[in-house]
């Protein structure tokens, strides 16, 4: 399930939060989150609280505390995966409270599913969120709010459909079963859809808005053990004990994944490491040589980037390698390129397919928007950086990664050695 979850630096403590209305962190937000929240709040309020024509019994009350226990054992026996997941900073929480909140969307009326809804979040927020990273109180309500707005649209599908819930279903063969996968769908979809402008900041690229594949692969594996888990209570309640295994191996299959990625990763600017990036580049080579293709590398130094430290200090200085790379990305942007932080103030650029001299276009592209970069710091922008770039291109500078890297050095100590801001092709050394 997607989550607008996110830690803002210097949130108050717990305790304030609860006394202090006018110390929530939802107020530092911008104006355009705090009027969306408190109307998606208001919304689901009403919604919970509307009048429904359904007399709720004891089993209806046992369903929901079924869900409620599961769903605090299920996040509590995940608490050693997340253990390992906080070591590695920058990976999201592994959220999977959809196997519940949608099994509550097939068997509960709406403000029951209001109950599950506010237990599961409340939960998760004391024991995850607010414990481990500080999220506070104000982003939990607003998560559990869109939350249930999404289990919401997804029964009035339901409805819509013309069953009341999942024992209607059964009733009625493939026409239940295709409302449930409609209702599923739509609490994907709706779920999507609400939590982005709930974000401070909205991203530009489908990864950035809507999360990768393996993060709406796991949303989609949640949503189909919420409908069984329905099915379950339904018709064999014990049965539900089943899906506890198997939401733990997902949990620890997600965690690997958020390893694998941050473990190629550069921290401080979020491009490929130097492990990674290799690899890539590994790979790229191999395609090249089978498919007899040609592909450019660049490699990249800060001119003077000491100065920028010894001027303005260090954090100074990596406030600048952040502006650089996003830099040297906006000027890419072709299928495949990939931008790595070999460490310190040098980077590296691959690209797949380009040969002399388009090459050459991309990294004179490189130079400029760097020299054209202000980076804020505090009061003042450091502007007046340059870069020296050195290129080379395969298989004519090399057949091997280490070679072709060679030669982009020679090529980059060159445009060193003779002024700096500038590009060179090691070609052009002969
Ligand atoms: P040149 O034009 O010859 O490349 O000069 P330069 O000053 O850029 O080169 P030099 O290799 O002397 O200095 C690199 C500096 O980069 C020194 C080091 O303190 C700084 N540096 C390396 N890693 C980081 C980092 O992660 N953050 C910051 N702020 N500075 C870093
Ligand atoms: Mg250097
Ligand atoms: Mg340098």
């Amino acid at each position: 399930m997607q989550t607008g979850a996110g830690a803002p630096r210097g949130v108050p403590r717990f305790r304030d939060v609860l006394v202090a209305p006018r110390n929530w962190a939802l107020w530092r937000q911008g104006p355009r989150v705090v009027v969306y929240c408190l109307l998606s709040e208001a919304a689901a309020v009403v919604l919970a609280l509307r009048p429904f024509p359904v007399a709720v019994d004891r089993r209806t009350l046992l369903i929901l505390a079924v869900l409620l226990v599961l769903g605090v054992v299920q996040s509590e026996t995940g608490r050693r995966v997340e253990r390992i997941r906080r070591r590695v900073s920058g990976t999201p929480h592994i959220n999977m409270t959809s196997v519940w909140t949608f099994a509550g969307v097939l068997l509960l009326p709406p403000s029951l599913l209001a109950v599950l809804v506010c237990g599961l979040y409340a939960h998760l927020a004391v024991r995850s969120w607010y414990r481990l990273q500080r999220v506070p109180v104000s982003r939990t309500v607003s998560n559990a709010a869109i939350i249930l707005l999404s289990c919401y649209a997804a029964q009035a599908v339901m409805r819509l459909s013309g069953f009341a819930d999942v024992r209607s279903a059964f009733t009625r063969g493939w026409a239940g079963t295709f409302a449930i996968a409609a209702a599923g769908a739509t609490f994907f979809v709706v779920n999507a859809l609400l939590v982005l402008p709930a974000r401070r900041e909205i991203g530009r690229t489908p990864e950035a808005l809507f999360g990768t594949w393996s993060d709406n692969g796991l949303e989609v594996a949640t949503l189909c053990l919420g409908a069984l888990n329905a099915v379950a209570l339904a018709m064999l309640p014990g049965l539900v004990v089943l899906a506890l295994p198997p939401l733990l191996l997902l949990h620890r299959t997600v965690l690997v994944r958020q390893l694998e990625v941050a473990a190629h990763r550069d921290e401080k600017t979020g491009l490929y490491n130097s492990s990674g990036w290799h690899s890539l580049a590994e790979r790229t080579l191999a395609a090249a040589a089978r498919q007899n293709t040609t592909f450019g590398l660049l490699m990249l130094d800060l001119d003077h980037f000491k100065q920028v430290n010894d001027t303005y200090g260090h954090l100074a200085g990596d406030a600048v390698l952040r502006a650089v790379a996003e830099a040297i990305i906006s000027a890419v942007r072709g299928r495949g390129d990939a931008v790595g932080r070999f460490g310190g103030e040098e980077f590296v650029v691959l690209l797949p397919g380009i040969a002399h001299p388009d090459i050459g276009a991309v990294a004179e592209r490189i130079r400029r928007a760097i020299t054209t970069l202000k980076v804020p710091v505090g009061q003042l922008t450091i502007t007046g950086l340059s870069t020296s770039i050195g290129m080379a291109v395969y298989p004519e500078a090399g057949t091997s990664l280490q070679r072709l890297l060679d030669a982009a050095d020679t090529a980059l100590y060159h445009a060193k050695a003779t002024g700096r801001n500038k590009v060179v092709h090691v070609a052009d050394l002969a």
